[in-house]
């Protein structure tokens, strides 16, 4: 059997980790007060066991835990609404009876073909010209009800082995076309510093050829207390150029998060912002807008909003296509433009990532042939015609 990767925690198991059961211990928790590692072993991992800390707690059968498993940290449920079954941040972790059937979706758990274009014996998925996607763990701090790879996330069947990283680091090193590596998972912050230092460590020792490299991480909002110093001098050290966060609703924006994104910009990594648009949790202009503003305050770029994938178990999160084009429209124009993802539908069965654009600028023929008018509209639907454009040049036959 290859060696599972494990996550090691480094105090000493004499005091194992208990779970916050009763609210007062939950209010009376400082996240800041132990290790990371810690704080994971005391994630709630059944829905039952947050009974004693939120009301109107749904109680799912356990058919649910056969297809994806619970994990939330005890800082997550922090923020979630004892009171309120809506609450954003509940949705998005706590699993509901949704969850137990849904005829039709059950054969869609890769939706996104990722494995068709993943090179065999690595866990590489190499689809786009010049950079790829590496898929280093199978673990996140909390596990999002919508997750796109619950194909692999937090099941045993996923799990990423020793070989198939190595061999992923080869792959990047013996092909000189690779410029951009996107480290992500599962989340690789969920490695331990060593291992983390190691892999960055041989991508730039082996693989001058990569001009970018980046990672995406929803541990950095799931327990911000893994970000530490000598994180972030691992950062910096391998030139990371990019850490990508994913945060779905402005209430998962907190001081602590504020204080670690800072450490982490210091030590010059850019950051970005994606986020899954869902029904119910942020499908409203108002939300998206307080989210992007309080992202591009705290210094990080709003990059992606994807559609809900429509994987097993997430078909009450989907927004339509049309709904998400209006949100976009919502906010170009109305908030500042650094602050305006691009709003992305992922093909099905491999198309890749396409970006939702709404017509702002229409083309139309001259009734003689002679050039075409721009028909503009702008972010307040004002029109305006602009017949100069094109004029003189008559319009290249279509041939595809
Ligand atoms: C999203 C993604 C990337 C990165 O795409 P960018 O648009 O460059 O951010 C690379 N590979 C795969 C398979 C992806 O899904
Ligand atoms: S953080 Fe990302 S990979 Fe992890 S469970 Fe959530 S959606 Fe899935």
């Amino acid at each position: 059997m290859p060696t599972v990767l494990e996550i090691k925690p480094v105090q000493a198991a004499a005091h194992p980790a208990t779970k916050l059961l009763t609210r007062a211990e939950l209010d009376a928790y400082d996240p800041r007060s132990e290790s990371w590692q810690r704080q994971f072993q005391r994630r709630y991992t059944h829905h039952s066991e947050l009974k004693g800390v939120l009301k109107g707690l749904e109680d799912v059968n356990e058919t649910v835990y056969g297809k994806f498993a619970v994990a939330v940290t005890p800082y997550m449920a922090q923020l979630m609404d004892p009171n309120d079954p809506q609450c954003p941040i509940r949705l998005q972790y706590l699993p509901s009876h949704f969850e137990e059937t849904k005829p039709g979706f059950a054969t869609l758990l890769d939706q996104l073909g990722e494995e068709g274009d993943t090179i065999p014996g690595t866990s590489i998925v190499h689809r786009y010209p010049r950079r790829v996607l590496f898929l280093v763990s199978n673990t996140c701090a909390t596990l999002c009800r919508f997750c796109t790879r619950k194909r692999m996330v937090s099941q045993p069947a996923g799990s990423v082995h020793k070989e198939q990283i190595e061999a992923s680091i080869d792959y990047i090193a013996n092909n000189p076309d690779i410029e951009d590596v996107l480290l992500s998972g599962g989340d690789p912050l969920t490695f331990a510093d060593e291992r983390l230092d190691d892999i960055l460590g041989q991508i730039r020792r082996r693989a001058p050829h990569v001009r970018f490299l980046r990672m995406g991480s929803r541990m950095v909002v799931q327990l911000p207390t893994r970000v530490t110093p000598e994180l972030c001098a691992i950062l910096e050290k391998h030139r990371v150029q990019m850490l990508n966060i994913h945060i779905n609703h402005p209430k998962e924006i907190t001081p602590l998060l504020r204080e670690r994104v800072k450490m982490i910009q210091k030590a010059g990594v850019m950051m970005g912002l994606q986020t899954v648009c869902l029904k119910g949790v942020n499908d409203n202009v108002a939300t998206m807008r307080e989210l992007f503003m309080q992202s591009i305050e705290m210094g990080v770029r709003p990059y992606y909003v994807y559609s809900t994938d429509m994987v097993e178990g997430a078909h009450h999160f989907v927004v339509p296509h049309r709904r998400m084009l209006e949100l976009y429209e919502g906010l170009r124009g109305w908030i500042s433009g650094p602050a305006v993802p691009t709003f992305i539908v992922d093909g099905l069965g491999g198309l890749g990532k396409l970006p939702i654009i709404p017509q702002y600028v229409t083309e139309e023929l001259l009734p003689d042939g002679s050039g075409t008018t721009i028909k503009c509209r702008n972010y307040a639907g004002k029109t305006v015609e602009m017949p100069g454009l094109g004029l003189g040049f008559a319009l290249p036959t279509q041939s595809n």
